[in-house]
């Protein structure tokens, strides 16, 4: 790619300085950190550490305007309508749980739907499953094609007049695609349902808007977008988060207090309980940004040339399936797999054995395997800052996998 720097890119992760060979192929489970990341957690403690949103001194006031100038970052990254509409949690999982205890478990009645796709990370599918223990509503599934298509049909379908909250992941983990989040968000208002986006695989890859999403609620974790582990986003339309009641309660996230009663912050506080993690959210901000200098549409067609070049190279290997769409760019850079008669555990010991880190197991979304009808697959997962060599040193190791298990060229 033309005006792309691979070193220059490679030198703003210290992690690749590190003694000893490393192919990291595992981006979909965690991102590595580049300098000016870990820079900017480390520059909170230094320079401005107190307990932010209490001290009323300067250094407790620097505190809560690097956590709320983070909030307002993030608000500008989704295109949020107002900072309130941003709630920092731990990560994706926990601003699920959020969106689960306090708006499904307060809202939903007996009979209601709950529509999941069946591609949905188990932290998208758990707390609706407790949701609808809890509260006698109905847990459906909205059912994709084998490649991990969500037609239209099947959404028309799917959604119903009984339909109260859908929750859908923005880019799957295990197929990579991006799903139509907006066609769904349209016909599930029609229904006054609400819809809830796990965009987990999503930030790390295209720019997201959910004023033009019309998402509802949308999540996402630090730790995937180069972020330190530890912070993660909730987005929620202000009028549904100012209507719905606390998911922890304790510190911080009260404006007065009796023996018997409270009266809660307004938002965005209400929904952060005790200390916060401001070091994190510092980090974020830093992380949002560096992508920004980067560019989106830098990012993503590179992210595209690696895919594309290991998804034509795996294509030529016998015995290497790929899952989901036969069109690389349409992979966001998730690239599962499956090799005949070789167990996904022992593909990945392979390919580690040649220092290639990719991940092997039910991705955290066993509903959709047993669809698929596989106990588990291996998957490689390409970030920007992946180079060509690695991707060939990647597809050579592929290529000797069979052999070394026994099986015939
Ligand atoms: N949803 C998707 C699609 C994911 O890929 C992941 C992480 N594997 C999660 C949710 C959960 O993220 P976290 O563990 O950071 O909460």
């Amino acid at each position: 790619m033309k005006n792309w720097n691979e070193q220059e890119i490679r030198g703003d992760f210290p992690i690749f300085g590190r003694s000893g060979p490393l192919i990291y192929l595992d981006n979909a489970a965690t991102a590595q950190r580049p300098a000016c990341v870990l820079e900017a957690e480390r520059s909170f403690y230094e320079n401005c550490n107190a307990n932010p949103l209490r001290g009323l001194y300067e250094l407790g006031m620097d505190a809560t305007q690097r956590y709320e100038n983070a909030r307002k970052t993030v608000c500008r990254f989704l295109n949020a309508a107002c900072p309130e509409e941003i709630i920092f949690t731990r990560n994706t999982t926990e601003a699920l749980n959020l969106v689960a205890y306090s708006y499904a478990l307060s809202k939903l009645r007996p009979g209601d739907e709950i529509l999941v796709s069946i591609m949905e990370h188990h932290s998208n599918l758990l707390p609706w499953q407790m949701a609808a223990k809890r509260t006698g509503a109905v847990l459906k599934f909205l059912e994709c094609e084998k490649d991990g298509t969500l037609t239209p049909e099947c959404i028309r379908q799917a959604v119903t007049a009984r339909t109260r909250l859908v929750a859908v992941a923005h880019i799957s983990n295990v197929f990579g695609r991006v799903n139509p989040v907006r066609e769904i968000t349209e016909l599930a208002h029609r229904q006054g349902a609400v819809v809830v986006v796990d965009a987990a695989q999503s930030a790390p890859h295209i720019p997201i808007d959910v004023q033009a999403l019309d998402a509802d609620f949308l999540a996402f974790s630090g730790h995937k977008l180069m972020a330190p582990m530890g912070i993660g986003v909730l987005y929620g339309k202000k009028e549904l988060l100012e209507a719905m009641p606390p998911f922890l309660t304790g510190g911080e996230m009260i404006e007065r207090v009796s023996r018997r009663d409270a009266v809660y912050a307004p938002l965005p506080h209400k929904f952060e309980a005790g200390t916060v993690n401001a070091a994190g959210a510092a980090a974020l901000e830093a992380a949002i940004r560096y992508l920004e200098k980067i560019g989106w549409e830098r990012l993503k067609q590179r992210e595209d040339e690696l895919t594309v070049q290991a998804f034509e190279g795996m294509k030529q290997i016998p015995g290497v399936r790929i899952l989901g769409s036969a069109d690389g760019t349409q992979h966001s850079g998730i690239l599962t797999f499956t090799v005949d008669g070789v167990h996904p555990h022992d593909v990945a010991s392979i390919l580690d054995a040649d220092h290639i880190a990719v991940r092997a197991g039910h991705h955290c979304a066993q509903p959709l395997m047993d669809y698929l009808g596989v106990s588990s697959t291996a998957r490689a997962s390409i970030a920007f800052y992946n180079t060509e060599n690695e991707i060939q040193a990647f597809l050579h190791s592929l290529r000797q996998v069979r052999r070394k298990m026994g099986y015939g060229e």
